[in-house]
C-alpha cells in the first residue's frame, strides 16, 4: 500500500465579499495517496482553485485539518510554510507565471536558490532537459510560445525533487495540441513515479486521469471512492531533513539576488537615476562643503603657522576705568625683554617692537603705512623672509641707522613697480636707505606686507621719542616648553614691574598656539554645520528612494507571489529588495563622491576658497548613503516580504 500523502479532512474557505460570505470550500475531505494521478474538476467557480492553493499550502483553510506528507501544516508559521512549499509541493499555474527578464533556466533554478543548493544549476538543467527544452535554456519567457512556457514551469516545479506537482488549469492558456502534450508529459511524470494532482474544469482533460474528485459549490459530490475504499495507512517514513544551507550556498543565493536587482535597475535606468539623483547631489554636496570647510580650516592654520610658531607676544594691558580702555599701559622696557632673554629658560628668540604710523614719501609720492621697529631677530621669529636685498643687522640696530625692509604691499603703494632696494625713502620727513624687500605672505592679521620695518633704537629714539615698548615677542624652543616658558616670562615681568601677589598683570600676554587652537575649533564647527546642512539634501535623496522602492514593490508584487510560491522566505524578500535599495543609493554615493571631489577641485578656480578633500569624510558620507539605502529601503522590502502569497499571484 502506498503513503498517504494528502489528508485533509473538514476544509473550510470562506471569503467576505461586502456583507454576505463567500463559502468556497464546505466541509471538503481530500486524501490522495503516493503515485496517483489524480484530477479535482468541476465547473468554474466550484471551489477547485481554492482547495489546491489550500492544498499546496499557498492558503489556509478557515476550519479543518490538513496534513501533508505526515505533518500537521495547519499551525505553521508563514516561514515554516514557505518551506515545506519548498521542498514538497511543485506548482504548475495556468499563467504559467515565470519570472520576466530572467532565462529559464534562472527560472527553473530559483526554487533552489532559497533551499541554498550548491547544484543548483545542474539540476536546473536536467529539469528542462525532462520537458525537452535544453535548447531554450538561455530564452526568456517572452522569448518561448506557450507551450514552452509551460514546459519551463513544470521543470521549475519538478526542479526540487517535490512530492506532489500541483497544476492548476495548466493546459488552459494553450491551444489542443499543445495542452495534449503537456498533458502527456505529466502522464510521463506520473510513471516516473511523481505524484501528480490536476486540476481542471473540462472533463477530457480529467479523463486522461485515474481517480476524479468531483467539486460543486464548494463540496465533493461524486463519492471519493478509490479513497473510501481504502485509505493507505499514514506515512511510515517522515521526510529526511536537509542540511542547512552552507556559506558557498549562500553566496550562491546573494550572487542571484544581486543579479535581480540589478537586472530590475537596468531595466528601469531613468527611475532608477532619479532615484540616484537626490543621493548623487546629497553625497556631492556634503563632500564638496566639507571640503571647502576643511579648505578654511587649513587657510587659517596656514595664517597662523605664518605669524610664528611657539610665540607668546606679551603687550601692555589696557588702562582703564569702570570698563572704558583709555589707552595702553606705557611699562613694558626695553630692559624687560632683554631680562626675558637673558633669564628664562627655553626662550629661543626675544624681539622688541614698537609701532607707528607714518608717512611715507618718495619723491612727489605721499602715502601712510604702518612703521614697526624692531630687532633683527625679528625676521627668524616671524618667519619673515626677503626676496631682495637683506635685512639690518645688529650692529646697524646699535649705530641707530636709518635703514629699512619694506613689505611688498607698502613698496608698491610707495615705489610703483620700480625696484625700492637701495632707495631713499622719507619716514615722516627722515631718510632712511632701503636694504631689503620681504616676501609677501599674504594680507591678514599681522602680515609684514604693508609695513616697513626699522630698528627699534632708531624708531624710538628718532622717530617717536619714547621709551616704551608696544609688545615683546618671545619663542620657545619646543612646542613642550611653550605653557612653562609662558608662566616663567610672567612671573619674571610681575618681579621686575613690582607687582604684589593678588595684583592683576600689568601686561597681556597671548599664547598663538592656544589662539591657532581655538581658530581651528571655531572653523572646524563651521566645517561640520555646512556638512550638516548639505546632509539635509541627502535625506531628501533617502526618501526619493523610499518613494521608487515602493512603486517598484507594487509594480512587482505578482514576482513576488512567484517567488513565495516557490518557497521563498520573507528574510530573502526582505534582502532582495533591501539590497536593490543598497545598489541606488551605493551607486548614487560613489557617483556623488566623484561630483563632489569633482566641485571641490573645481570651485576653489572661481571663489576665492580652498578646499581640502578629506578622504576620511568622503568615505563616510559614502558610508551614510548606503545607510540611508539600508533605513529608507527597509520598509518598501518589509512590506513586500510580508505579502500574502496568493494575494500577491493574484495581483494583476
Ligand atoms: P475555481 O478555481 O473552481 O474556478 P475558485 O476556487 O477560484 O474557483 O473560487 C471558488 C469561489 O470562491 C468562487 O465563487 C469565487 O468567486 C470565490 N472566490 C475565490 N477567490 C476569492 C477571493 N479572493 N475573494 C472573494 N471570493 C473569492
Ligand atoms: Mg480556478
Amino acid at each position: 500500500m502506498q503513503r498517504l500523502l494528502i489528508d485533509a479532512r473538514g476544509l473550510v474557505k470562506r471569503y467576505a465579499v461586502g456583507d454576505d460570505p463567500v463559502v468556497a470550500l464546505d466541509a471538503v475531505n481530500c486524501r490522495i495517496a503516493e503515485g496517483e494521478m489524480v484530477a479535482i474538476v468541476g465547473s468554474s467557480g466550484s471551489g477547485k482553485s481554492t482547495l489546491m492553493h489550500i492544498l499546496g499550502c499557498l492558503d489556509r483553510p478557515d476550519a479543518g485539518t490538513y496534513v501533508l506528507a505526515g505533518e500537521d501544516v495547519s499551525q505553521m508559521t508563514r516561514d515554516r510554510l514557505a518551506e515545506v512549499r519548498n521542498r514538497h509541493i511543485g506548482f504548475v499555474f495556468q499563467s504559467f507565471n515565470l519570472i520576466p527578464r530572467v532565462s529559464a533556466l534562472e527560472n527553473v533554478e530559483l526554487p533552489l536558490l532559497y533551499t541554498g543548493r550548491r547544484d543548483a544549476r545542474v539540476r536546473a538543467r536536467a529539469a528542462l532537459e525532462t520537458v525537452g527544452l535544453a535548447n531554450r535554456m538561455r530564452h526568456e519567457p517572452n522569448q518561448l510560445s506557450g507551450g514552452q512556457r509551460q514546459r519551463v514551469a513544470i521543470a521549475r516545479a519538478l526542479v526540487t525533487d517535490p512530492a506532489i506537482l500541483l497544476a492548476d488549469e495548466p493546459t488552459g492558456n494553450l491551444d489542443s495540441r499543445t495542452g495534449a502534450e503537456i498533458l502527456d508529459l505529466f502522464k510521463d511524470l506520473n510513471r516516473q513515479g511523481h505524484t501528480v494532482v490536476l486540476v481542471t474544469h473540462d472533463a477530457a482533460v480529467a479523463g486522461h486521469c485515474r481517480r476524479q474528485i468531483q467539486l460543486l459549490d464548494g463540496r465533493v459530490v461524486e463519492p471519493d471512492r478509490a479513497a473510501s475504499q481504502e485509505p493507505p495507512a499514514p506515512g511510515g517514513d517522515a521526510p529526511a531533513t536537509r542540511p542547512p544551507p552552507g556559506a558557498a550556498a549562500l553566496v550562491i543565493l546573494f550572487r542571484a539576488i544581486l543579479k535581480v536587482g540589478l537586472k530590475s535597475l537596468i531595466a528601469n535606468k531613468l527611475r532608477s537615476f532619479l532615484a540616484m539623483l537626490g543621493i548623487i547631489i546629497g553625497v556631492g554636496a556634503v563632500i564638496a562643503m566639507l571640503a571647502l570647510g576643511a579648505g578654511a580650516q587649513k587657510q587659517v592654520l596656514d595664517r597662523f603657522a605664518s605669524l610664528g610658531t611657539n610665540l607668546i607676544m606679551v603687550s601692555p594691558a589696557q588702562r582703564g576705568f569702570a570698563g572704558v580702555t583709555t589707552g595702553s599701559r606705557q611699562n613694558l622696557t626695553l630692559d624687560d625683554a632683554l631680562a626675558v632673554a637673558r633669564e628664562v629658560e627655553g626662550v629661543a628668540l626675544v624681539a622688541p617692537g614698537v609701532s607707528t604710523n607714518a608717512q611715507l614719501k618718495y619723491f612727489g609720492k605721499n602715502t601712510r603705512s604702518s612703521v614697526f621697529g624692531t630687532s633683527s631677530t625679528y625676521f627668524a621669529l616671524r618667519d619673515i623672509a626677503v626676496e631682495r636685498g637683506r635685512i639690518f643687522t645688529e650692529g646697524e640696530v646699535d649705530r641707530m641707522a636709518r635703514v629699512a625692509v619694506i613689505g611688498p604691499t607698502a613698496a608698491r603703494d610707495t615705489f610703483g613697480e620700480s625696484d625700492p632696494v637701495g632707495e631713499v625713502l622719507k619716514i615722516n620727513g627722515i631718510n632712511f636707505r632701503v636694504v631689503g624687500l620681504t616676501v609677501a605672505k599674504g594680507e591678514g592679521w599681522g602680515s609684514p606686507d604693508d609695513r616697513v620695518i626699522i630698528p627699534y633704537s632708531t624708531a624710538m629714539q628718532q622717530l617717536l621719542g619714547v621709551n616704551y615698548l608696544r609688545e615683546i615677542d618671545v619663542q620657545a624652543r619646543s612646542e613642550d616648553e611653550l605653557p612653562r616658558v609662558q608662566e616663567d616670562v610672567r612671573q619674571l615681568l610681575r618681579k621686575r614691574h613690582r607687582q604684589q601677589p593678588g595684583d592683576e598683570d600689568d601686561f597681556r600676554m597671548t599664547n598663538m598656539d592656544e589662539v591657532r587652537k581655538n581658530a581651528s575649533e571655531v572653523t572646524g564647527v563651521f566645517k561640520w554645520l555646512l556638512g550638516g546642512i548639505a546632509a539635509i539634501s541627502l535625506l531628501v535623496g533617502g526618501i526619493g528612494i523610499m518613494n521608487i522602492m515602493l512603486v517598484t514593490v507594487t509594480e512587482r508584487t505578482r514576482e513576488i507571489g512567484i517567488r513565495k510560491a516557490v518557497g521563498a522566505k520573507e528574510g530573502h524578500i526582505l534582502l532582495q529588495f533591501l539590497i536593490e535599495s543598497v545598489i541606488v543609493s551605493g551607486l548614487g554615493g560613489l557617483i556623488g563622491l566623484g561630483l563632489g571631489v569633482g566641485l571641490a577641485r573645481v570651485l576653489p578656480r572661481f571663489v576665492p576658497l580652498q578646499s581640502v578633500v578629506e578622504w576620511r569624510s568622503a568615505f563616510l558620507a559614502l558610508a551614510v548613503s548606503a545607510g540611508v539605502g539600508i533605513f529608507f529601503g527597509l520598509y518598501p522590502a518589509w512590506q513586500a516580504s510580508r505579502l500574502d502569497p496568493i494575494e500577491a499571484l493574484r495581483h494583476e
